[in-house]
């Protein structure tokens, strides 16, 4: 039976005339969930009611809305295996990525809820006598959280248990490919007892993601999603003057060097392209390989990609899963065109896939390109499918010259056992994320997660988030009982 969803404000269930489906991307005839399309009303009550609850979350001490977090983050823990199949149902990831993908959020909760006794500010002297200075971290007010479907329980956590342990009200918006998962996420944190109207939940595609990022009403908008997405949030909120927090692109390099292990590299590079389906901000989407060891990691690269098993994530044979949704799927196919017409040479895949079992879902093949020259299209643009690019190089300077060489810069991987070397690449690649010897996704909840130039707008989630939904506030504290004048008084 399919369910019927609707919009939770202010602890309400709240219907609405126009619908979509969620649909499961291995089976797309079996509908997941209908869910009501967020309309201008939705939005003005959801981000009204958040505002109301906003007066009264703000003076709940920090440890007791940690209390609740550490509450949920046990009910998640309880449920994990249950999320975590419904989550390979709505999104296509095999069941053992779903289950990172939870556990990611569990993690998130507990590592926030810690927080809750934390929230460290600062003193520091004044300049005057009898006169005590601090700064403090205060909530900033109503966020706006618009999430994408690739990660559709994890990216949702790293927003809302940060922004609700420093004391703001939350409208989540998440991505239409896969909303019942975000939903079952707020009903958790709800029933751990986050409080009415202090997490809503408003449904829709990208006019309500629009109408919630513009909205007056918001304080902060955090976003993870394509660059053109995150660029007109940017703007609508150069307009409303609310906080804006950018999580975009990346086009990730892993770099093979002729002294690498190859076949731990081999490992690595399979992982980051086609884990996920290729499905991720971080996926290894460009090998850039020194000369000496090009054709023997190419031979070994290949022999290891055409065993992948594509199929249901819910088979524990599977190794790929399908790509999230038909245009998806096209989008790719034409990145494989693409990439012929450019003279890069498909060594493995390149087509939709059609087998048994595969014909009733969106799946590619993982595709290899070899011969890649750095400034074609797909080694420039982001595909966020199963597909890689490699990349002869001559040596380290120019390695470092391709990987950087792109507008994104979230993270990269170098496979070395050259200990001067790495820590040379840890110096020069200009992303946020570095990895040494391992590939280019695998973050931990409590480092920094985001990037360089164009992934972002400079902010980081994981490890410093709090800097992203607090406000640091300056606190004068003047016990001298006269009147002070800061650089005056005490002054030559
Ligand atoms: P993706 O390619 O990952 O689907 P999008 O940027 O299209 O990336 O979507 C990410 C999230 O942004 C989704 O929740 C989507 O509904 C929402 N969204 C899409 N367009 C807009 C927009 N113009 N303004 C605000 N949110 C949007």
């Amino acid at each position: 039976m399919t369910e019927r969803l609707t919009h939770i404000i202010g602890g309400q269930q709240v219907a609405g005339p126009t619908t979509f489906e969620s649909r499961n991307p291995a089976y797309w005839q079996e509908v997941v969930g209908v869910f009501p399309s967020g309309t201008g009303p939705d939005v003005d009550a959801a981000v009204e009611t958040a505002r109301l609850a906003f007066r009264s979350w703000r003076l709940v001490p920090a440890p007791r809305r940690a209390e609740i977090l550490f509450r949920a983050a046990h009910l998640l823990s309880e449920r994990k295996e249950e999320m975590s199949r419904l989550m390979t149902r709505e999104m296509g990831k095999p069941l053992v990525e779903a289950r990172g993908d939870v556990q990611e959020g569990v993690d998130m909760l507990f590592y926030i809820a810690g927080e809750g006794r934390r929230l460290f500010g600062e003193t520091t002297p004044s300049e005057l006598p009898s006169k005590f200075a601090m700064s403090v971290r205060s909530p900033i007010g109503v966020c706006a959280c618009i999430t994408p479907w690739n990660f559709p329980l994890a990216i949702p956590s790293w927003k809302i248990a940060p922004a609700l342990v420093a004391g703001n009200t939350v409208v989540l918006k998440p991505a239409e490919d896969t909303p019942l998962v975000a939903h079952r996420f707020v009903e958790l944190l709800m029933e751990a007892g986050i409080p009415s109207g202090v997490l809503n939940i408003v449904h829709g595609g990208g006019d309500t993601g629009a109408a919630l990022a513009k909205h007056p009403g918001v304080d902060l908008v955090s976003f993870t999603g394509s660059t053109e997405t995150g660029r007109s949030i940017a703007h609508a909120c150069a307009d409303t003057g609310a906080r804006v927090s950018l999580e975009l692109g990346g086009k990730n390099a892993i770099i093979v060097m002729e002294d690498a292990d190859l076949e731990l590299a081999v490992d690595g590079a399979v992982w980051g392209a086609f884990g996920t389906s290729g499905q991720r901000c971080t996926a290894s989407s460009r090998l850039i390989v020194h000369k000496n060891i090009y054709s023997t990691f190419l031979s070994l690269l290949a022999e290891r990609t055409r065993t992948l098993v594509l199929g249901d994530g819910l088979e524990s044979s599977t190794q790929v899963g399908p790509v999230i949704n038909q245009s998806q799927l096209q989008r790719i196919h034409e990145y494989t065109e693409i990439g012929k017409a450019e003279g890069a040479r498909v060594i493995c895949g390149g087509e939709i896939a059609g087998g048994e079992g595969l014909q009733e879902g969106w799946f590619y093949t993982p595709t290899i390109f070899a011969d890649v020259e750095p400034q074609m299209r797909v080694a420039q643009e982001e595909i966020f499918g199963p597909v890689t690019s490699v990349i002869p190089v001559d040596g380290y300077e120019q390695a470092i010259e391709v990987a950087n060489g792109i507008k994104y810069g979230l993270s990269s991987a170098i496979y070395t056992a050259n200990v001067n070397r790495a820590f040379t690449a840890m110096r020069d690649l200009n992303t946020g994320i570095v990895y040494v010897n391992a590939s280019t996704i695998g973050a931990e909840v409590h480092l920094p997660f985001g990037g360089t130039k164009q992934t972002g707008n400079g902010h980081r989630e994981g490890g410093h988030v709090l800097d992203v939904f607090t406000e640091w506030k300056a606190i004068y504290v003047d016990y001298s009982g006269t009147l002070q004048r800061a650089q005056i008084d005490n002054q030559p």
